[in-house]
């Protein structure tokens, strides 16, 4: 039996964790590092071309994790 070992760290320095969200109303996406600016400019968005206000946890609740390579 051949036992395979992942260095679970190596990846970290390729590949970095963001948010997306995507709009429903026009596909618009947005991606940031934090919540915070996720939150922020998804409500700018959704306020400037939808006239819509979307609360924080409607809008974290659409979120989703994506990797994006930082090479
Ligand atoms: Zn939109």
């Amino acid at each position: 039996m051949t036992n395979v070992k992942f260095a679970s760290g190596t990846l970290c320095n390729l590949v970095s964790m963001t948010k997306e969200v995507a709009c429903a109303q026009c596909g618009f996406r947005v991606r940031a590092d934090s919540d915070d600016e996720l939150v922020e400019d998804f409500q700018q968005h959704n306020k400037a071309f939808h006239n819509m206000d979307l609360s924080r946890e409607q809008i974290l609740a659409k979120a989703k994790t994506v990797q994006v390579a930082t090479a």
